[in-house]
């Protein structure tokens, strides 16, 4: 029996975690977490009956108790409920599945008490990657993506030499706006952001999957996950989004992951790595797929992705800002305060603004964060 507790576990990653989980009597939920949505907790709570659930806001937290008030679970809230539910004794693995920088201190808490990640929370690695990955290698312990694409890389990789590695390709789908000019998209509104092609995520991602800084957080992610330096990383757009990675070798062979856009594969193999678990649901059929096709990003357009190669050069504190500021300007962008493209003018100004800290602690880390924050309201409200 594996013991897993999933922080997040109301969202997109975290729902189709318990998918898995019912689907597979081996794995056992200790503990979840969410932000705010008690109804969803509390059936959770009544199925998968874990001996401590956390909700990050207090009053959440105090409804979600008298909700469950028959049943023999802790409810505990705030930072200190998640990193509660972090360092657990009885979890195994940590799945996090929240959204934004909230995920580095529960992250850092649990592989201080060995606890294997499986991580799809990218924002976590993007900004605190120079503390997380040697931290992690200090304490043993394995951080096994839940992104589709490094899940891809991941598995490319097993069983080959990472001296030997060229290169990655990073796929993308290039989204909905696939193919448009900058003229083209001043007038797009959330509802057309929100439609991805592929992929059903959550609302943050599926924006930025739109814009390509979802890519711009996914090199920098793979940069610290795979220890490559970034000339070693190369966006491709492949709309079908077939092939969810590949990895070339110095000799020119190129080993790729394949299979239909689905989350729960990349989750599975995360929790029974190095296993691999029977799974119902389609299968690639490649007479009916017929042409997977292939292109370079469109970097003038799409500057978010430009923008992330720069924040990763620059380094310190830079990955940070760009992180932050994205996060507030998407969420500006979903209340219809800022245009569309507003979001990477906003994480290009943001990144101007900044004076660099190099090699920053965690301490500078969230104080960056608040500062990328308040600029922005700062900027958006003149
Ligand atoms: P969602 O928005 O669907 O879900 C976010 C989850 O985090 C919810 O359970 C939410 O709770 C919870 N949450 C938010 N804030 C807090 C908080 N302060 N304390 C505790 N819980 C909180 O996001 P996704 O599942 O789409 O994405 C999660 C992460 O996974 C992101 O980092 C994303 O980049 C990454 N990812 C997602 C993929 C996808 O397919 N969705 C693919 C690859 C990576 P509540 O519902 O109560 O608000």
């Amino acid at each position: 029996m594996k013991k897993i507790a999933i922080l997040g576990s109301t969202g997109s990653i975290g729902t189709q975690t318990l998918e898995i989980v019912r689907e597979n009597s081996e794995l056992q939920v200790v503990a979840l977490a969410a932000g705010s949505n008690v109804e969803l907790m509390e059936r959770q709570i009544r199925e998968f009956r874990p001996a401590v659930a956390a909700m990050w806001k207090e009053e959440a937290a105090e409804e979600l108790k008298k909700r469950v008030a028959d049943l023999e679970v802790k409810i505990v809230s705030k930072m200190d409920g998640l990193l509660e539910i972090a360092t657990l004794e009885s979890v195994e693995i940590l799945v996090t599945a929240l959204v934004g920088m909230i995920g580095i201190r529960p992250t850092i808490a649990a592989i201080e008490q060995g606890k294997d990640i499986a991580l799809a929370n990218k924002e976590t690695l993007v900004t605190a990657g120079h503390l997380i990955m040697p931290l992690a290698q200090k304490k043993g312990v394995s951080i096994l993506p839940v992104d589709s694409e490094h899940s891809a890389i991941f598995q490319s990789m097993r069983g080959e030499k990472k001296e030997q590695v060229e290169k990655i390709l990073l796929t993308a789908s290039g989204g909905p706006f696939r193919g448009r000019k900058r003229e083209e998209l001043t007038q797009i509104q959330p509802r057309d952001a929100l439609k991805h092609p592929n992929w059903s995520m959550g609302r943050k991602i599926t924006i930025d999957s739109s814009t390509l800084v979802n890519k711009g957080l996914e090199v920098i992610e793979a940069k610290w996950l795979f220890d490559l330096t970034l000339e070693q990383i190369q966006v491709v757009i492949h709309p079908q989004s077939i092939i969810h990675s590949m990895v070339q070798y110095r000799d020119g062979g190129i080993i790729a992951q394949l299979g239909t856009p689905d989350m729960k594969l990349p989750i599975q193999y995360a929790l029974f790595y190095p296993d691999r678990m029977p799974m119902k649901g389609k299968r690639v059929d490649f007479y009916e797929l017929g042409t997977m096709t292939f292109e370079k990003p469109d970097i003038s357009t799409f500057e978010g992705l430009a923008l992330a190669y720069e924040a990763a050069r620059i380094g310190g504190s830079m990955p940070t800002v760009y992180n932050a500021a994205n996060e507030k300007a998407v969420s500006l962008f979903l209340e219809e305060k800022i245009s569309y493209l507003g979001i990477t003018e906003l994480i290009s100004d943001a990144m101007k603004h900044h004076q660099v800290i190099y090699n920053p602690n965690l301490e500078e880390i969230l104080k960056t964060e608040q500062e990328s924050y308040q600029y922005i309201n700062e900027v958006v409200g003149k």
